[in-house]
C-alpha cells in the first residue's frame, strides 16, 4: 500500500453579511483542505485551520516526504513531517499543514481497513456528543444586545442546550449582551463567553465579575495565549471556569497550558495542532492534569467529524456510572462550503448529534462542490 498522489484546494466563498469579533471582520470563507489517494484507489480527505493559502503552501512542501510512503503508518510520517519543520516552524501554521495531512491519513486508514476514525482511535466512550452552538458575533447595528438575544432564542428552539457568545467589544456593551441573552435563553440553557483574548488580565477580571451572576459556563480566551501567568492569575479572581488553546500548537504548546494552571478546559483544534495524531497525545497529557477537553472546531464538515470521533474518544474522566457531558463546538455562522461540501449532512436529534460508525471520518466529498468553490480561488 502506498500514497500515489496528494491534492490540495482553497476553497472560497463570499459572505451575504459580513460579521465581526475583537479581532477582525469576516467576508469571505477560505479554508484548505487536502486529498490523500492511495495506489488502491481509496482516499482520504483532511482540513487546515488557519490562513487557506499558506496552509496549502505547507502541504505542498511537505507532499515529496509521502509519495510512495505507506498510509497506515501515519505516526512516522507525522514525526519525518515534524523534523522537517521543527527548525522552522515550531509552532505556528506549517503545524496545521501537517494537521490537514494527519486528518487525511486517519481518514484513509479507515477506509482502507474497513473502519471508523474513532474505533481505529482506540473506541467509543458514547455514540453521540452534545453539540453547543457557535454564534453571536458583532455587527454594527445599533441595537445589538436585541439582534443577539433574538439570535440566541433561534438556537433554543432548534433544539441547542448550550450557546457561546462573543464578548470583547467593550465591557460595557458585553454585560449589556450577556444580560439579554441571558434573559431570552431562560436558566437551563448554559451559556459561554469568548473575547478571542482581546483584555488584559485587569479587564478581563472585571468583565468576569461582572458576569458571573449571569451564570458563565465558561470564559474563553480572556486574556493573550502568550500570558500563561496571567491566565493562572486570572483562574483565581473568578468562579468562572477558565478556557483556552485554540491558539496553541502540538503537545508542547499545549503543555504549556497544562502546566502553568491556564486552563480549566483546554481547547484544542485538531485541524492546527497537529492532526489527531498529536491530538491523541494531547488528550494524555491533559489527562495526568486531569483538565477537560473540549475541542476548538471551526470550518467544514471534514473538522467537524476529526472533532467528533476524537470527541467520542475521549476517556471519561472522572468515570462514573452517569458520566458529564461531551461537547462538541458547532458553528452557526453563515457558511456555505460547509453547508455544501460534506454529505451526510449533520443532524441534531433530541440535542444531540450521532457519531458515525461507518468506515474513516464517516462522510463523503462532493467533489462537484470542491470544483464549485475552487473556482472562486482568489489566488
Ligand atoms: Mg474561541
Amino acid at each position: 500500500m502506498k500514497i500515489s498522489k496528494i491534492e490540495t484546494f482553497v476553497l472560497s466563498d463570499q459572505l451575504n453579511e459580513s460579521f465581526f469579533f475583537s479581532q477582525w471582520s469576516y467576508s469571505e470563507r477560505q479554508i484548505c483542505i487536502v486529498k490523500i489517494t492511495a495506489n488502491n484507489g481509496l482516499c482520504g480527505w483532511g482540513e487546515g485551520y488557519g490562513p487557506a493559502t499558506i496552509i496549502e503552501a505547507g502541504i505542498k512542501h511537505l507532499v515529496p516526504l509521502l509519495i510512495d510512503r505507506n498510509p497506515l503508518e501515519q505516526e512516522t510520517l507525522w514525526f519525518d513531517m515534524y523534523r522537517k519543520t521543527l527548525d522552522f516552524a515550531r509552532r505556528g501554521v506549517l503545524a496545521a499543514s501537517i494537521s490537514a495531512l494527519d486528518i487525511a491519513l486517519w481518514d484513509l486508514k479507515g477506509k482502507i481497513l474497513g473502519q471508523s476514525v474513532s474505533v481505529l482511535l482506540g473506541g467509543r466512550h458514547r455514540e453521540r456528543v452534545m453539540p453547543y452552538a457557535t454564534g453571536l458575533y458583532f455587527s454594527d447595528s445599533h441595537q445589538l444586545a436585541e439582534d443577539l438575544a433574538k439570535e440566541a432564542s433561534t438556537y433554543v428552539k432548534q433544539g441547542f442546550k448550550a450557546i457561546k457568545m462573543k464578548v470583547g467589544f467593550s465591557i460595557a456593551a458585553d454585560l449589556e449582551n450577556v444580560k439579554a441573552v441571558r434573559a431570552v435563553i431562560g436558566k437551563e440553557c448554559k451559556l459561554m463567553v469568548d473575547s478571542n483574548h482581546a483584555y488584559s488580565l485587569r479587564e478581563a477580571a472585571e468583565l468576569a465579575r461582572l458576569i458571573e451572576p449571569y451564570d458563565i459556563s465558561w470564559f474563553e480566551e480572556p486574556i493573550s495565549p502568550e500570558f500563561y501567568d496571567q491566565y493562572r492569575q486570572l483562574r483565581s479572581k473568578t468562579s468562572i471556569p477558565i478556557a483556552g488553546g485554540e491558539c496553541e500548537y502540538l503537545r508542547y504548546g499545549h503543555h504549556q497550558l497544562l502546566k502553568n494552571d491556564c486552563v480549566d478546559i483546554l481547547q484544542i483544534d485538531i485541524c492546527s495542532a497537529g492532526g489527531l495524531t498529536e491530538a491523541k497525545r494531547i488528550a494524555a497529557l491533559a489527562s495526568t492534569y486531569g483538565t477537560e477537553i473540549i475541542p476548538h472546531t471551526w470550518g467544514t464538515g471534514i473538522a467537524f467529524h476529526a472533532a467528533m470521533h476524537f470527541i467520542t474518544n475521549l476517556e471519561p474522566i472522572p468515570g462514573r456510572l452517569y458520566p458529564p457531558e461531551f461537547y462538541i463546538e458547532y458553528d452557526r455562522t453563515e457558511n456555505g462550503i460547509r453547508e455544501a461540501l460534506t454529505h451526510p449532512s449533520i443532524k441534531m436529534e433530541d440535542g444531540y448529534i450521532k457519531v458515525p460508525r461507518t468506515p474513516g471520518l464517516g462522510i463523503q466529498v462532493d467533489e462537484d462542490v470542491v470544483r464549485h468553490f475552487s473556482l472562486r480561488q482568489t489566488i
